[in-house]
């Protein structure tokens, strides 16, 4: 008889207690990097480790600048305001999503409009995409305008579900041709590629996460990545409530956010950033114990996509339909094993269900069978 999933779950992390979703490992200098932000009394919103966090993050994503923010939110509500995202504005995006991407469309008084998701990488659809441009947008002085509401269409924002990539240079080169600027929803890809490029490295910029249950953590935490340096300063002036450099003069030239990351946060973050590749290895290593059982089985193990190197955040499985999706949560669960269902569609939410939207065909088969089996690194 084929093993039982419980016990297999159970013996990968080696407990007879819950199994959680995702755990933050606590393994190298944390405390050490925490201690001396406390012996200096840098504690807060100046700090060395806050540069440090944002360069050796920038770096691991292979671009030049990264500016550190309290959470991945604000990250990307800041991203978004640098990709000239404004009041009355549409930005495309993905109805499989977590609802942080909606809302940071919501913070800049934009309207998300949504595209359907391809089935093989969960993330924004190159295809829909197109189809859904030709058939509602057009080119008026420059700018894209949706034909339907009239508004200007400022801006893409995909997403690489639980660190898989989408088809982000096809929606690069889609962006390019309707002139629209695009922006990565990259907070649960830190570590994966496409192409062998560093998912975060691809549009105009780029929002990560390090809220407790990502890859790394500094806590809560997020940051702006984007190898433009005039978008990078743009990007700190705004996060650090747009007060103009001065000796002792207060003067601020905007309305501007306190996003800024404490210098505690990003100790924490400089110390789980020297785990990364272990991290990867170890949850990658995962991911190939999740395939091998369900290779022979119902489910079916959701594999990083074509051309994709995945960091393997949240592994993934495909169950048949919704009755033994709903059969697989509440027996794992009742285990002890904490599985979870896809966020609910954002169209389904009562503050997006008037929001536009193509047809959303393979969202809406994904969001009825992907579970999300516990996948920390064991490390
Ligand atoms: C985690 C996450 C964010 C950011 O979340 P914070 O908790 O604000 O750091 C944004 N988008 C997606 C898809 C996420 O998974």
């Amino acid at each position: 008889m084929a093993q039982d999933i419980t016990n297999f779950i159970r013996d990968l992390f080696g407990t007879d207690g819950p199994v959680f979703l995702h755990e933050p490992r606590f393994r190298g200098n944390e405390k050490a990097y925490l201690n001396e932000t406390i012996d200096s009394t840098y504690v807060s919103s100046v700090g060395e480790f806050v540069t440090r966090f944002e360069t050796d993050c920038a770096r691991t994503l292979d671009m030049p600048f990264g500016v550190a923010t309290m959470n991945g939110t604000a990250a990307l509500h800041i991203s978004l305001l640098l990709a000239g995202v404004e009041n009355q504005d549409e930005v495309i995006t993905q109805p499989l999503t977590f609802i942080a991407t909606c809302n940071a469309i919501s913070y800049c008084g934009a309207h998300p409009v949504f595209v359907d998701v391809d089935k093989d990488t969960m993330g924004l659809s190159p295809t829909a995409l197109s189809a859904f441009l030709e058939e509602n947008a057009e080119i008026r002085n420059g700018t894209c305008v949706n034909k339907t509401t009239n508004r200007k269409i400022r801006a893409v924002l995909p997403m690489h579900s639980f660190g898989h990539a989408c088809r982000i240079d096809e929606i690069a080169v889609i962006c390019e041709k309707w002139s629209l600027a695009l922006v990565e929803d990259a907070a649960e890809a830190l570590g994966s590629r496409y192409k062998e490029k560093a998912l975060g490295s691809f549009g105009k910029v780029a929002a990560l996460s390090f809220n407790g249950n990502k890859i790394l953590t500094t806590g809560g935490g997020g940051m702006i990545v984007t190898s433009d340096e005039a978008l990078a300063r743009r990007a700190k002036h705004l996060t650090t409530t747009a007060k103009v450099a001065h000796a002792w003069d207060f003067t601020h030239d905007a309305v501007g956010y306190n996003y800024r990351m404490p210098n505690l946060n990003a100790a924490l973050g400089c110390a789980q950033l020297e785990m990364l590749d272990e991290f990867l290895i170890s949850k990658r290593d995962l991911a190939a114990l999740y395939r091998e059982f369900f290779h022979d089985r119902d489910e079916v193990f959701f594999d990083e996509p074509t051309d994709a190197q995945s960091n393997f955040w949240l592994n993934a499985i495909i169950m048949k339909n919704l009755e033994s999706r709903d059969a697989f949560l509440a027996k794992t669960n009742a285990a002890g094993i904490m599985t979870r269902p896809v966020w609910t569609l954002m169209n389904r939410l009562d503050m997006f269900k008037s929001c536009q939207r193509g047809p959303l065909d393979a969202a809406e088969w994904l969001a009825d069978r992907v579970v999300n089996l516990p996948s920390s690194a064991r490390v």
